[in-house]
């Protein structure tokens, strides 16, 4: 059985969050603005975040143009150009929470890289782009600088398009300077805190947490709960928000002594991305080799894919190093349909967030910010 003390003073919540990832911390840390006497806690089922959060590849990033050509083709300029802005407000959000240097923010540039068998983007496509998103930036954001290729030392490549305003973070330490934070305010990260069912009534809602040594579920209470689980815990989204789970594979080589390559790179519509860390490559994607298989929700290396990254990594980023891998793993992300981040009621008392498509370090500032709106009654 639960002990008194921990029945009267730990179970009980003004506002539990479900999922201590990036989009829980964040919007934690946004009820506690909006709501400083609150009692907060984040309830997170792994020992660290155990979806995307931790697992990621440290892009901070808003707009690529191909990917902005496809949206304006689907859902039109305006759609196109409102998603890459909040992005970017969200990132601006981001590091107004967090100092650079806690997060190792770097504004090293994004760049796509368009390869030898792909359609070039047209000069007229850039600068249509480049007044579409004027409003918002003041500065152009896309140019074509094809003569950095080959100081990059790339092969395959015959085009480069670069956007100043991308960066990328060290993403365990943002994670790190997120958790002083909520400790600094006195919100509570419970993890290791399987959430098994929620249920509202209509003065409360209940949260059943796995004990493990127990024996016994642990019932805590709130008056609101925020849903933070991306794509994992379907069963408790379950006919609330269609999120689908896919998995992402990731490498990250030993150091090279002499690596000329800095900042955030990707090709092929994005399925491949890759950075420096410091004298190291960061490469991943490939998911549309093998999508059936990497639509789970379950962590795991699928060695198809691992192997074309070993061959993107020999073949196009580093054609005359020798290079040894570190690392390897997986991370869950979570994709919709219209790529937009969500936050929704989904009862009197629960609201859900969602990040959405591989873009949480935009976007997780902002969207917990909408979320805690939800939860924090005016
Ligand atoms: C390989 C990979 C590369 C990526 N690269 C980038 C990038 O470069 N730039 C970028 O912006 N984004 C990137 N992303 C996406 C980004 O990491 C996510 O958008 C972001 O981390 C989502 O944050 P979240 O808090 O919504 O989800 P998560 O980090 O997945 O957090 C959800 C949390 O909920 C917890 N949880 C689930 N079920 C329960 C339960 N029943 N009880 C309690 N807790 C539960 C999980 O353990 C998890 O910690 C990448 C993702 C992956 C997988």
């Amino acid at each position: 059985m639960l002990s008194y003390w921990e029945k009267d003073a730990l179970c009980a919540q003004d506002v539990i969050i479900v999922g201590g990832g990036l989009l829980g911390l964040s919007t934690a840390l946004s009820v506690k603005e909006k709501s400083p006497r609150a009692r907060i806690c984040v309830l997170e089922r792994g020992v660290f975040p155990s979806g995307a959060s931790t697992r990621n590849a440290g892009f901070a990033c808003f707009a690529k143009a191909a990917e902005m050509l496809g949206d304006i083709k689907i859902q039109g300029e305006k759609a196109a150009a409102k998603l890459a802005s909040q992005r970017a407000q969200g990132l601006k959000l981001l590091r107004n929470r967090i100092s650079d240097s806690a997060m190792e923010y770097e504004e090293l540039g994004g760049h796509e890289l368009i390869l030898i068998d792909e359609t070039e983007i047209s000069a007229a496509d850039i600068s249509m782009l480049n007044e579409l998103l004027h409003p918002y930036f003041e500065q152009d954001v896309f140019s074509v600088q094809n003569e950095k290729i080959a100081s990059f030392g790339f092969a395959g490549v015959k085009q480069l398009i670069h956007n100043p305003l991308e960066g990328q973070i060290h993403s365990g330490k943002l994670i790190s300077a997120l958790w002083r934070l909520i400790n600094a305010l006195g919100i509570r990260v419970i993890t290791g805190a399987e959430v098994l069912s929620i249920e509202e009534n209509a003065n409360y809602v209940e949260v059943m947490v796995k004990h493990h040594q127990l024996g016994e579920d642990i019932r805590f209470t709130a008056g609101q709960v925020g849903i933070c689980t991306n794509a994992l815990a379907i069963n408790l989204l379950i006919d609330k928000v269609a999120i689908q789970p896919g998995r992402g594979q990731v490498l990250v080589t030993q150091p090279m002594r002499g690596l000329a390559l800095e900042g955030a790179f990707h090709f092929n519509e994005g399925y491949y991305y890759f950075r420096n860390h410091e004298d190291r490559i960061l490469l991943g994607g490939g998911r549309n080799l093998d999508k059936e298989t990497e639509n789970t929700s379950e962590f795991g290396i699928n060695q198809k894919i691992q192997d074309d990254l070993d061959r993107v990594l020999k073949e196009i980023i580093l054609p005359n190093t020798k290079v040894e891998v570190d690392y390897r793993w997986s991370g869950i992300m979570g994709f919709s349909e219209n790529k937009m981040p969500i936050t929704q009621k989904v009862g009197n008392r629960q609201a859900v967030g969602f990040t959405c498509n591989g873009m949480g370090i935009s976007l997780a500032t902002l969207t917990g910010e909408q979320l805690a709106d939800l939860l924090v009654s005016k």
